[in-house]
């Protein structure tokens, strides 16, 4: 109805420092009370032709600046961001779902330092030289900005991940096309907003909202996009990777995860109960990093799984705009039909669900009943190869099963497609070393969760992707390098 869409937010696309229009809008929900709230734009080949225009004008100039002088622009932009975090937090959980909480303790202020790291780590690389005495050379090598970036990030962190690419993209000098999830367009809009002010040129930035399979499909088809960053699924990657092949583009593929958590028996569970809760229940579980198979020591697995249950319990689920909440909603009705539809599963092969998802009634506010909630879920006798024990569910449940030594532990957590993160939790040195070191993960934490140097490789192993991200990672590959012999 007209008083309904005249109170909606509509956004628009961002192309060389202008808003524009599209032709056609998609709806975008609420997820907390299942309205729609925004209108994103759907757009297609034409928006994302005007964008890739706009960055490639813009490029000769940019990439032609100091390190100094884009390293200052990053800087500002950190500054106005961070000018705005409680608008930009609120956003961000009416958005996705997330609490109000967590984004302005986690997604926030980790955009922001995203610009604040990658201004900083510019100005630190250097360049190799080697020297053949013998044949009179010298050898050194130079690194160039690669031109059109194009960037497609998922909808868990919509502005931590979108500038987590934005930020080294155009610290080295490349412009970019931004294409953030279709289900979570509005903080990477607000953030347009600031660019200019920054001093970010026209057509550095450019943002083009829409869908996947339209707009996200047109930038890794165009031909003047040689580089694509991408956050999101394996599925979605697989796609990514046949649609550019015909262009042998250079692809960094951020993907999904079936992360372990292997508890010892000389874990410090006043440590691990609470980290293990977080690790598999923060952000409703939709983290990439999320526990969601926890192995736990004979010995104290009973002890362990009472423990965790009865903390998981003291959850609170409900309006993500009050601060006492701990568990919001998810991001989609679809979404959260689907991860419910794994604690059926788990039930149908004889798993014992010990809390949450029905066995534990939900109570929502008023204004919630139609939200995408669900509390939650510890799933204890699970076998290794039950899908949700093999596959990403991307939701607030998480798996615990026993195992007896150490080289069973790594053999099952080794045993999925995924290698992205893991945790292993015990007091033995040795034994961290060990067990790290067998791991096939991208990233181990031991005895802690989700601390990031950013100067460390950030990225999966086998099915969870390609490529790392960080300081040196993100400028080797946002830049182009060149090996130039001198003889003299
Ligand atoms: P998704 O793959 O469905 O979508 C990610 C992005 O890709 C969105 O912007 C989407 O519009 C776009 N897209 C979809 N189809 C496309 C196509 N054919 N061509 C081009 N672009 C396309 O993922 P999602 O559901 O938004 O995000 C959740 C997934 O992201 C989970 O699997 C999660 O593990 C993963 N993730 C990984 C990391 C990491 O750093 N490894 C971080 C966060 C999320």
């Amino acid at each position: 109805t007209m008083a309904r869409s005249e109170g909606l937010l509509v956004l628009e696309n961002f192309i060389a420092g202008k808003f524009v229009p599209c032709s056609s809008y998609l709806d975008s929900y609420n997820p907390s009370t299942g309205d729609v709230y925004c209108r994103v734009p759907d757009s297609g080949k034409e928006e994302v032709e005007a964008a890739v225009k706009a960055a490639k004008a813009a490029f000769p100039i940019w990439s032609s600046k100091s390190p100094l002088e884009r390293s200052r622009i990053l800087n500002k932009l950190a500054d106005l961001i961070e000018h705005d975090l409680e608008a930009f937090a609120q956003a961000e959980s009416k958005d996705q779902g997330k609490t109000i909480t967590f984004a302005r303790t986690v997604d926030i202020p980790r955009a922001v330092y995203n610009f604040r790291f990658f201004a900083s780590s510019i100005l630190h690389h250097t360049t190799e030289c080697t020297e053949m005495a013998s044949v009179g050379c010298v050898h050194y090598t130079s690194r160039a900005p690669v031109g059109v970036a194009g960037l497609i990030s998922p909808w868990n962190l919509p502005l931590y991940l979108l500038t987590w690419k934005i930020a080294p993209a155009i610290a080295c000098g490349n412009t970019v096309v931004a294409k953030p999830s279709e289900m979570t367009s509005v903080t990477a809009w607000m953030m347009c907003k600031l660019l200019e002010k920054a001093g970010v040129p026209h057509g550095v930035v450019n943002v083009v909202f829409g869908t996947g399979t339209k707009a996200g499909e047109a930038l890794v088809c165009h031909p003047d996009v040689p580089l694509i960053s991408f956050t999101g699924s394996t599925l979605t990657a697989q796609r990514i990777t046949e649609k550019s092949a015909p262009h042998c583009k250079r692809l960094s593929l951020e993907l999904g995860g079936k992360n372990p958590a292997i508890v010892f028996d000389d874990a410090d569970l006043s440590q691990c109960i609470p980290t293990t809760l977080r690790s598999s229940f923060a952000n409703q579980g939709e983290i990439c990093l999320c526990t969601s198979r926890i192995f736990v020591q004979r010995g104290i697995y009973s002890e362990f799984l009472k423990r965790f249950v009865a903390e998981a319990k003291k959850w609170k689920v409900g309006n993500p705009s009050d601060p006492t909440v701990d568990v919001g909603a998810l991001i989609s009705k679809e979404h959260l039909e689907k991860v419910r539809s794994y604690v059926k599963k788990a039930q149908a092969e004889g798993a014992r669900v010990l809390c949450g998802e029905g066995v534990d009634s939900l109570a929502l506010p008023t204004g919630n009943q139609k939200g995408y909630f669900m509390l939650p879920t510890v799933i204890a006798e699970v076998k290794d190869e039950s899908c949700c024990m093999q596959e990403e569910i991307f939701g607030p449940v998480t798996c615990v099963v026993a195992f007896d030594t150490e080289d069973e532990v790594i053999e099952r957590a080794n045993g999925v497609k995924y290698g992205l993160a893991a945790t292993v939790w015990s007091s033995n040195v040795g034994r961290v070393h060990r067990v790290a070191r067998r791991l096939q993960s991208g990233l181990v934490w031991t005895n802690c969760w989700l601390i990031r140097d950013l100067n460390l490789p950030f990225g999966g192993m086998k099915a969870s992707g390609i490529g790392r991200e960080g300081a040196k990672d993100s400028y080797e590959f946002f830049t182009e390098v060149k090996t130039i012999t001198i003889k003299h």
